[in-house]
């Protein structure tokens, strides 16, 4: 994006210390999808840093929730499927089921079976990575039902957390690092 572009997407994201809990930083990217030109600099910059080829994946996977918002419009203008990688309990059966660590227990995702054929590759998409163990758990569902994730896109990165090192070395890009 140029400069100015650039900068006004970056105006449309909130900070807002302490919440959901005392020491976290939450980052509301709400006020993007709000905003008409904001939303389409946002895709327009998600596709341009692209981890990986476009002709390298068929499917985008969006985690809950904001990937959603982020994923089914990416898949719309690259002409993708989509598929909803969801909290537990949400989705009708069959699901397959992936568990990952929290800081104090373990939360699940999952997607629903049958939606994308083996040997399908896969673009993850969210709008933060922190610890990383959200894009890992979806790394590892598409594994178990014989798909390959070919890369992860992310609006922002919290490098200080390293998620990123959890994700096998695959090609990842964040359009925003903060450190
Ligand atoms: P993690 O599994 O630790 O990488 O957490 C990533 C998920 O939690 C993503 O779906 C994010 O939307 C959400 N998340 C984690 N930390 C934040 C934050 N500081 N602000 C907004 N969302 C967050």
């Amino acid at each position: 994006l140029q400069t100015d572009d650039a900068q006004y997407l970056c105006s449309l994201i909130r900070t807002i210390p302490g919440f959901p809990a005392e020491g976290i930083n939450f980052r509301d990217f709400m006020p993007v999808f709000a905003d008409p030109r904001g939303h389409d600099l946002l895709l327009q910059a998600l596709i341009a840093d692209l981890p990986v080829d476009t002709n390298d994946f068929e499917f985008i996977a969006g985690l809950e929730a904001r990937g959603f918002l982020l994923g089914t419009a990416l898949a719309d203008r690259l002409n993708k499927g989509f598929i909803a990688v969801r909290k537990a309990g949400k989705l009708p059966p069959p699901v397959v089921s992936q568990s990952y660590d929290l800081e104090y227990g373990s939360a699940t995702m999952e997607i629903e079976e049958g939606l994308v054929p083996a040997g399908s590759r896969i673009l993850v998409i969210d709008d933060l990575i922190a610890t990383g163990g959200t894009a890992w758990a979806a790394m590892k569902l598409f594994e178990s039902v014989g798909c390959s994730v070919a890369g992860f896109s992310f609006v922002m990165e919290l490098q200080g957390l390293h998620g990123v090192s959890q994700l096998d070395n695959k090609p990842t890009s964040s359009l925003m690092v903060m450190p």
